[in-house]
């Protein structure tokens, strides 16, 4: 399935829902996380619905590395000047609260939010 109508960032990838969205292209949107844990922190998103990185097969592989191939082109735009993290979670072990793939990319200048 190509999108969920229930999910959220499905919903943000439509402009169904309002989000501070700074990039997009054919495949990927990147768009400001609403709660900040950095100077800098947003996300990047396929356009396609897949709920988790358990999810993603072989099919996905070119996907995938666009998203990582982005992530210092937006962090450097969006100030992280000095280097940035990265993160995706996966599954309730991994902390992933939204389920649709995406990846943080946090940045900015210490100390960064605690918790
Ligand atoms: P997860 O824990 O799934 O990796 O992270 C989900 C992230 O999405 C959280 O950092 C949360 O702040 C962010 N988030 C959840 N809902 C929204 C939303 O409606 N808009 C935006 N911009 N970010 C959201
Ligand atoms: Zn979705």
């Amino acid at each position: 399935m190509s999108t969920d109508h229930n999910c959220i960032f499905c919903k943000i990838a439509a402009g169904q829902i309002p989000a501070k969205k700074f990039y997009e292209d054919d495949e990927l949107i990147a768009f400001h996380d609403i709660r900040p844990a950095a100077p800098v922190h947003f996300l990047v998103i396929p356009k396609l619905h897949l709920a988790s990185l358990n999810e993603a097969g072989p099919e996905h592989a070119a996907l995938l590395g666009r998203m990582l191939e982005l992530a210092p082109k937006l962090a450097r735009e969006q100030g992280a000047t000095n280097g940035f993290r990265t993160v995706i979670n996966t599954g309730p072990d991994g902390g992933q609260e939204v389920y649709h793939l995406h990846m943080h990319v946090m940045g900015g200048p210490r100390p960064w939010k605690q918790g």
